[in-house]
């Protein structure tokens, strides 16, 4: 992270800050769970439980890979019937 251009950075927050964040889904989770990176200044954001869009902590990765595990599970098992 030593070559992060500080002025960059924070210009990047600032515009952020006046145009709203540039939002990109980065990880489809299921059909309704997405996580989002901004193009801007690369904060990263998440759909919730409740629907709500959060930031994208530790917490919530974790929490969205074994969402994105038990989905996967629950997909194939829906292929196997009905083959
Ligand atoms: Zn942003």
């Amino acid at each position: 992270m030593k070559n992060v251009n500080p002025t960059l950075f924070s210009l990047a927050k600032v515009y952020c800050n006046i145009f709203g964040h540039k939002l990109k889904v980065s990880k489809n989770i299921t059909n309704h769970v997405h996580e989002y990176k901004c193009a801007k200044c690369g904060m990263e954001m998440t759909d919730t439980a409740d629907g709500l869009l959060a930031r994208l902590t530790p917490k919530f990765k974790e929490t969205n890979a074994y969402i994105a595990k038990i989905h996967e599970r629950r997909k194939r098992r829906l292929y196997a019937r009905a083959s």
